[in-house]
C-alpha cells in the first residue's frame, strides 16, 4: 500500500498535522528536499522515521521548528546563534546547539547525543505544517537510506511505503539540496554539511567555519576527540549477555530477562524493535549511574531497527581511548 499524496490545502494540511500528534509519519515539502516528518518529542515516532528509511545507523536528525523562538524553548541559544537565525531563518541552515536541560525533544533524535540540531523552514507548507503541529517536527530526508533525496511528491511514497500515512505535494523543492548543517558546540561554529545557505553567506557574518566530518560519515567515527565518547555511557558495557551479576544494570529485550541486577530496564518486553528503539537512549543514560559496575546488555535481533540500536551498543561497548 502507497500513501495518499494530497494537495496542501487547510484540510489537508490540518490532518497531516493530526497525523504527526498521533505518533504517525507524514512527508511534506521543505524548500531544500522533501521531509520525512514526525512528532520530534515522541521516542515511538522517531524510531519510525529510521525504521521507515531503513538505515543501519542512528544519525542525529534535524528538528523543524517555526522560528528562532520556537528553537530557544529546546536548545540553548547563544549570540552566534541569534545572528546566523536572524539572517538565514526561515531557510535552509541547520543550527546544532547544547540540548536545554529537560528538553523535550525525543533522545533519539539526537541520536543520544547532548546536541540537537534546529532548522526554521522557509517552505509554507512546511511552516502551516509546523504551526498546526504546534511542535518541533523531526524530518530527515524522506527517502530510503542509501538513495538520493526526493526534491519531488511522487519520488516520496514508492520508496518509502507503509512507513509514512500521508504525502503533502507542495511541487518541486525550490532549492532542491539539503540544509547547511552548522556546529555551534564546538570551540569555533564548524561546518557539519554544505548545503542550501553557502559558506561564504556565513561566513561574512560570524567569521570563517572550521570544516568538519558530518555524523554518520567515515571520517566522524573516527574524528579525534569527536564523537565515540560522546555516543558512549561512562560504565562499561557488556553485549549479549544472557546473565547478570548483582552489581550489574541490565538492559533487557524481551520476555526472558534474567533476574538478580542491581537495576533492570527493559527496552521492550515484548520484542519490539520500534519500542526498543525509542527506549534505547533514555535507559542507557538511566543505567549509568553511580552504584552500577558495568551495564549488561542481552542480544538485540540484528533485523529491522536492531541493526541500528546494535550498532551504537557496539559502539558503547567498544574499548574506550
Ligand atoms: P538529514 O536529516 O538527512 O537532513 O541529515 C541531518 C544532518 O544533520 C546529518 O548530516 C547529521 O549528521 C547532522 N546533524 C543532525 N543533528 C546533529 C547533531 N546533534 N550533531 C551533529 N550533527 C547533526
Ligand atoms: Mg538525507
Amino acid at each position: 500500500m502507497t500513501a495518499e499524496i494530497l494537495a496542501p490545502t487547510p484540510d489537508s494540511i490540518a490532518r497531516a498535522a493530526a497525523l504527526i500528534r498521533d505518533g504517525a509519519l507524514v512527508a511534506f515539502p521543505t524548500e531544500t528536499v522533501y521531509g520525512l516528518g514526525g512528532d520530534a518529542t515522541n521516542d515511538r515516532a522517531v524510531a519510525r522515521i529510521f525504521e521507515a528509511k531503513g538505515r543501519p545507523q542512528f544519525n542525529p536528525l534535524i528538528a523543524h521548528v517555526t522560528d528562532a523562538a520556537a528553537a530557544q524553548a529546546h536548545v540553548v541559544w547563544s549570540e552566534t546563534a541569534e545572528r546566523l537565525a536572524a539572517h538565514f531563518w526561515p531557510g535552509p541552515l541547520s543550527l546544532v546547539l547544547p540540548r536545554r536541560a529537560g528538553c523535550a525533544v525525543s533522545l533519539l533524535c539526537s541520536a543520544g547525543l547532548d546536541t540537537l540540531a534546529v532548522r526554521a523552514p522557509a517552505h509554507p507548507v512546511a511552516q502551516a505544517l509546523l504551526r498546526a503541529a504546534d511542535r518541533p517536527v523531526a524530518a530527515p530526508s524522506a527517502n530510503r537510506s542509501g538513495t538520493v533525496s526526493p526534491t519531488r511528491a511522487e519520488h516520496v511514497a514508492p520508496a518509502l511505503g507503509d512507513g509514512v500515512a500521508l504525502v503533502l505535494d507542495g511541487g518541486p523543492c525550490p532549492v532542491g539540496v539539503e540544509s547547511t548543517v552548522v556546529d555551534l558546540t564546538m570551540p569555533k561554529p564548524t561546518l557539519l554539511r554544505p548545503g542550501g545557505a553557502t559558506r561564504e553567506a556565513i561566513e561574512a557574518l560570524i567569521g570563517k567555519l572550521v570544516l568538519g566530518p558530518a555524523i554518520g560519515t567515515p571520517g566522524a567515527l573516527h574524528a579525534p576527540g569527536q564523537l565515540e565518547s560522546h555516543y558512549a555511557p561512562s560504565l562499561p558495557v557488556r553485549l549479549a549477555a544472557t546473565s547478570v551479576s548483582a552489581d550489574e544494570g541490565l538492559l533487557a529485550f524481551g520476555a526472558d530477562a534474567p533476574r538478580g541486577a542491581a537495576l533492570t530496564l527493559n527496552l521492550s518486553p515484548a520484542g519490539d524493535l520500534a519500542e526498543a528503539a525509542a527506549n534505547l537512549f533514555a535507559m542507557l543514560r538511566v543505567l549509568d549511574q553511580p552504584g552500577i559496575a558495568s551495564i549488561a546488555v542481552m542480544p538485540i535481533p540484528d533485523r529491522g531497527l536492531g541493526l541500528a540500536i546494535n550498532d551504537r551498543l557496539r559502539r558503547a561497548a567498544a574499548p574506550r581511548p
